[in-house]
Order: C-alpha cells, then sequence, then structure tokens
C-alpha cells in the first residue's frame, strides 16, 4: 500500500479540495482512502508515505479530442507505412503521458491504428494513456477531411451511413464520429444523415459525437442529438441551452484555434512584410481561424453561464505543435472566465462521464483507479502549475517521472 501526500489534494468534482492531504492507494492500483495526511497516517500506519512537498495531486487529466496518429501533417510523408505510424503514434502516447494525460479518446486516425495500441497496451508492450476510440471518422464524399487517406469513410445517404457506423463497430470502435462542417456555412451531411448517425450508433451501444464547428451544421447535430459536439466554434446562448436540456456535452477544443489562428496571423504578417504571395486558400483558412479565436474569446463565458457541460478536448495535428495540450486547454477556459476548479473538472470528471467512465476513474475517490498526477505549485492560484507535471500514476503504476532517463526523446 502506498500513502500519496503533498500540500493539497484536489478531487475533480469541481467542489472538493483537501489541504495538507493525502491518497492511500493499494497494489492492485485502487484509491482506498482520501483525506488529511495526519488522520490517514494513523488508519493505515503499514503504508509506504511518498511525499511531495509544494505539490498538488490530483486525476489524470482527460482529452477527448485527439488525433494520435496523425501522420498527414508531417513533412515526410512519403516515409509513413505503417510501421512508422505505429512508432510516431506510441512517441505521441509517451508525450501525453509527460503532460499529465492518463487518458484519451481518439476522434478518427488511420484504419485500426487505435485497436492495435489498444491491444499492445493490454500487453504492456507500451505504456499508454487508456485509449477510447471511433476508429476512421466518417465524412460525405468531399467532407471535411477527405484528403486524410485511411482516415476517413466518406459515406453517402442513411443507409451507407449506417453500414460505415457497422464497419466501425466491427473494427474495434468504442465511439463513433462523424464530420458535418468545414469552413463555409454549407453543412455537409443532410439532417436525414445525421439522424440516422445518431439512430445507429445508439442502437449499437456506442455514444456518437460530431464536428459541427458552423451553423446551421451546428444545428443540425443538436437535432439529431449526438452525445458531444466538437468545436460549436460559433454557438449561440439559444444552442448551449438547448444542447444542456438535451445533456449532449461540448467539447470546444479551443487551443487549436487559438494556435492555429496565431500562427496564420504571423504567416499572414511575414508575407506581407516580404511582399510574398499567398494563395487565396490559405487566406481564407486564415480568416476561418481568426474569426474562430473571436467568437470563442467573445462568447466562451455566456455560454458556459447556460450550463451546458463543458469537457477537454485539443485536436492538435500540426506539425511542431505538442500533441494533448489539456493543461493549455483548461488555462483558456480559466482566462476566459471559468473558475480553476470547474476548468480542471472539464479536464477531469466531467470528461471521464462523458466517456461513461465516471465510477471508474475522472476524480479521487475510494474504489477508484488511482489515476493521478502530481503538479508543482498550486493550479487553483495559477493555472498554469497544471503544466509542471513531476509524477504521473495510472492505476498506481509510475508511468511518468519528471527528470527521469527514459522519458526524454533523442531529438
Ligand atoms: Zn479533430
Amino acid at each position: 500500500m502506498k500513502q500519496f501526500v503533498a500540500d493539497r489534494v484536489i478531487i475533480g468534482d469541481g467542489e472538493q479540495i483537501i489541504d495538507q492531504g493525502a491518497v492511500v492507494v493499494d497494489e492492485q492500483g485502487k484509491i482506498v482512502s482520501i483525506g488529511l495526511q495526519g488522520e490517514l497516517l494513523h488508519i493505515f500506519p503499514q503504508a509506504e508515505v511518498i511525499r511531495y512537498d509544494g505539490c498538488t495531486i490530483l486525476p489524470g487529466l482527460i482529452d477527448l479530442h485527439v488525433h494520435i496518429g496523425y501522420w498527414w501533417s508531417k513533412p515526410d510523408v512519403a516515409q509513413y507505412n505503417d510501421g512508422m505510424i505505429a512508432l510516431m503514434a506510441a512517441k505521441n502516447l509517451q508525450e501525453a503521458l509527460s503532460l499529465g494525460v492518463t487518458t484519451i479518446r481518439d476522434v478518427a486516425g488511420p484504419d485500426g491504428l487505435c485497436r492495435t495500441l489498444k491491444t499492445a497496451w493490454k500487453k504492456k508492450y507500451i505504456t499508454s494513456p487508456r485509449i477510447f476510440d471511433v476508429n476512421q471518422g466518417i465524412i460525405m464524399t468531399g467532407g471535411h477531411g477527405w484528403q486524410l487517406k485511411g482516415g476517413m469513410r466518406e459515406a453517402n445517404g442513411p443507409w451507407e451511413v449506417r453500414t460505415a457506423i457497422r464497419e466501425q463497430v466491427k473494427a474495434g470502435a468504442d465511439w463513433i464520429k462523424l464530420m458535418t462542417s468545414d469552413r463555409t456555412p454549407t453543412p455537409e451531411f443532410t439532417q436525414e444523415e445525421l439522424d440516422a448517425a445518431v439512430d445507429e450508433s445508439h442502437r449499437l451501444g456506442k455514444p456518437c459525437c460530431v464536428h459541427a464547428s458552423l451553423q446551421p451544421a451546428i444545428q443540425m447535430a443538436i437535432d439529431a442529438g449526438f452525445d458531444t459536439i466538437e468545436h460549436a466554434t460559433f454557438m449561440t446562448v439559444e444552442q448551449a441551452k438547448q444542447m444542456a436540456k438535451k445533456d449532449i456535452v461540448w467539447v470546444p477544443t479551443m487551443i487549436t484555434f487559438f494556435q492555429i489562428a496565431n500562427y496564420c496571423r504571423k504567416s499572414l504578417e511575414q508575407a506581407q512584410k516580404t511582399e510574398s504571395f499567398v494563395h487565396e486558400h490559405l487566406k481564407q483558412q486564415a480568416v476561418f481561424f481568426i474569426e474562430s479565436q473571436k467568437a470563442y474569446s467573445e462568447n466562451f463565458a455566456r455560454l458556459m453561464e447556460t450550463g451546458v457541460k463543458i469537457a477537454t478536448g485539443t485536436d492538435i495535428v500540426l506539425e511542431g505543435f505538442p500533441i494533448t495540450p489539456v493543461a493549455d486547454e483548461i488555462g483558456l477556459m480559466v482566462e476566459l472566465g471559468m473558475k480553476p476548479i470547474k476548468a480542471i473538472q472539464a479536464g477531469t470528471q466531467n470528461a471521464a462521464e462523458v466517456l461513461g467512465q465516471g465510477q471508474r476513474f475522472g476524480t479521487l475517490q475510494p474504489g477508484c483507479h488511482a489515476d493521478l498526477i502530481v503538479v508543482k505549485g498550486n493550479p487553483l492560484d495559477d493555472i498554469t502549475a497544471l503544466k509542471s507535471v513531476m509524477e504521473v500514476f495510472q492505476e498506481g503504476v509510475s508511468v511518468f517521472s519528471k527528470g527521469r532517463r527514459d522519458n526524454q526523446s533523442r531529438e
């Protein structure tokens, strides 16, 4: 038995904080007790005490919007055969653990990749966050992401959409994902197709999520009744209220929009300075991301106040950006008006509930898996403390420790 002790323990439920707290974990990696360290030392005198002075213990972070096998943005795509993609994904999974992420939901990638990664994790070939995945994303012919060879399944008409869903379930998907908007107001799937997708997913016992950034795709996704809506960048307050009523969870993935908007702004400025030619298509993309950033900045606080449940996802696919920056997404939520304790809940309990795993992890409670992280400092005072990850445990086993040699990449 082990007893982890820190200056404070954040439970992850958006409320409880235990100053001078401790978490007692048994040999099976389950949490036995949480409480004041002084009291627990007496109740579990046999437990080995591991002390983290100046630190905070909280549940492992959850990223609901990851593309762990996204190789399409690599500058040397020709080198990416299946083996290389799997090795890259394994490296991405290590990076996720080092950022305190102990569970991910992968929302579209190469056919069969996540199933292989999950099997390799079970066999202990790799360490990895726990993976829930959709296998391939489902799009209309020429829909959002059609260029991602092998990562998308094109389907048209309600029955072909149902077929595509059955294929993903056959391939081991835990969730179903559709994409239904790109960079213009034209929605991609019809209402009939979206309704069929939700019906078929639920009929087969699978929850379903949908990529919808713009109007009217957002409203169509709400009407269809998906379990989570990804991005919903230009959502209105009225729509957030509808989502709250229908228990549809919002996964805004703001961090990726902010990072790409900043990148676009810099590139456009640079192009202006050097008077170089910018392709019209790139200009359109830049405008979309800059407007998206503006919409999130202006609306997030009002949308949050409707009571719509919000959970963390990051969606980083650009080469050169770190994968799964959940701490940055939580940081943005705080910057845009959410209380730190609630933003942490978005990345822990809320996300675990989305996955139907609220009783297994996502909060620090007796009976739950000991998926916990230790960060330096106090994230309730300074949310960036979430980025100072010292230790990461999954089911009580250390999967990352800052400064340990085997965490270091050769690059
Ligand atoms: Zn995505």
